[in-house]
């Protein structure tokens, strides 16, 4: 394949990988019932808010927690008088549907963060996109992938507390497929990261130096990278593969992983055809897709805006970011939603814009660190997030 659309020609491929899932067959069944279901259909964007554990070092320093939880789904936030532009004000609230609170478990994301209805939606073909966003050590990768030796060296051990949203869908996404035996579906996935708006392949070492190219595709209507590796993914095991191999690749090819997985976006996509054959004896295929992406810190949009940069000059901290950062105050004012929202002005948000516009559904994964000295970061984060709420229309893309 080389481009990220799908050949239906390939529509028969995955049925032996259904058939070989036994194996699977208790955890497929144990994670597949969504207990909450948050929001309304008719919302484009649902935003949630996980609010991490404070870590040792944070403890240690004494550098004690600023959030609490009256509940409703507010955030409290305290001790505000010391953070520069706070003008006095000591507390603050913020409210959203849903807040996972330090104690929540990664299937507790799964279960309430409405991630299985954009998975849902993408089996029948809609374009989905799920996005950690929040400063660089707030959980954005823990929430999404797990700890980071979760794949290092051995066996991965399917039952582990540990695993990220992205695992846990791939078994939910395998579970649904199972229940649909009248349907044939094919999978394909991707993973990428965007560097410096440079595009990686992640699952193509040999190109990890060379940037691919975002092209528009007059037929399809959609943006897509050219020669990106998309791998077939007929079993579960494959889609594991590809999340490993993407973070091993990832982590290699930097040499300060920190400092460059702050900078960097990655996007992990699974595309999903189906084909169905009706009582009439048509078929209907449909071709949905579900992005997992773990954007750079939100920090650096901070620095781009302190720093007095223009769009030009922003390129080199990170234009993706705040790109994004304007589509989605674009889209969430309803005097600017319906004019030209700028999908084209960075890598990002070419690629997530028939998620974040039309037929599209997003859920945003607001992370932040609960500690006194992370909270000029936290409110920046939250307001950004509030905002990101009150995307509700489905305004046409206007390229
Ligand atoms: P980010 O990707 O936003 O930079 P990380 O996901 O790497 O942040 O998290 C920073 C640190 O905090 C890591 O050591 C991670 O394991 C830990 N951490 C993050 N979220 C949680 C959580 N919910 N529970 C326990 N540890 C967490
Ligand atoms: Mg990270």
């Amino acid at each position: 394949m080389s481009n990220l659309y799908l050949n239906c020609d390939n529509v028969y491929i995955l049925w032996k990988g259904l058939q070989t899932l036994s194996s699977y067959n208790d955890i497929l069944s144990s994670s597949a019932d969504s207990k909450s279901d948050p929001y309304s259909p008719e919302d484009n964007i649902n935003v949630v808010v996980r609010v991490r554990p404070l870590c040792s070092r944070e403890e240690k320093s004494n550098d004690g927690s600023a959030v609490d939880f009256p509940g409703n789904g507010q955030i409290l936030l305290t001790g505000l008088s010391d953070v520069p532009g706070m003008k006095g004000t000591k507390t603050k609230v913020f409210s959203y549907n849903v807040v996972f609170e330090p104690g929540a478990t990664q299937e507790d994301v799964l279960q309430y963060s409405g991630i299985t209805r954009l998975i849902e939606m993408a089996v029948e073909g809609f374009c989905a996109t799920a996005f950690c966003y929040g400063q660089t050590g707030s959980g954005k990768t823990h929430t999404l992938t797990g700890p980071p030796n979760l794949f290092k060296g051995k066996k991965v051990n399917i039952n582990s507390p540990d695993h990220g949203l992205i695992f846990r869908s791939f078994l939910y996404l395998f579970r649904l497929l199972q229940d649909r035996s009248n349907v044939h579906f094919v999978l394909k996935a991707s993973f990428l990261e965007i560097y410096n708006e440079k595009v990686i392949d992640l699952l193509n070492p040999g190109n990890a130096k060379k940037s691919l190219a975002v092209r528009w595709s007059k037929k399809s209507q959609r943006f897509f990278v050219e020669n990106l590796f998309t791998v077939d993914c007929e079993e579960l095991d494959d889609l594991l593969a590809v999340l490993e191999e993407g973070m091993r690749n990832r982590a290699f090819g930097s040499h300060s992983m920190n400092d460059h997985s702050s900078r960097s976006h990655t996007i992990l996509t699974v595309y999903i055809t189906s084909e169905q054959q009706m009582e009439n004896g048509v078929y209907i295929t449909k071709q949905g897709k579900i992005n997992f992406v773990d954007l750079a810190g939100s920090e650096m949009t901070k620095k781009t805006h302190s720093e007095g940069k223009t769009l030009e000059e922003a390129n080199n901290i990170n234009k993706s970011l705040m790109v994004l950062g304007y589509c989605i105050a674009s889209l969430s004012d309803s005097k600017k939603r319906n004019g030209h929202i700028p999908y084209r002005d960075s890598k990002l948000t070419k690629l997530l814009a028939d998620s974040l516009a039309g037929s599209g559904v997003t859920l945003m994964i607001a992370c932040i660190s609960p500690a006194r000295s992370s909270l000029t970061e936290t409110i920046s984060t939250l307001r950004y997030a509030s905002r990101a709420k009150k995307i509700r229309n489905k305004p046409i893309i206007v390229m």
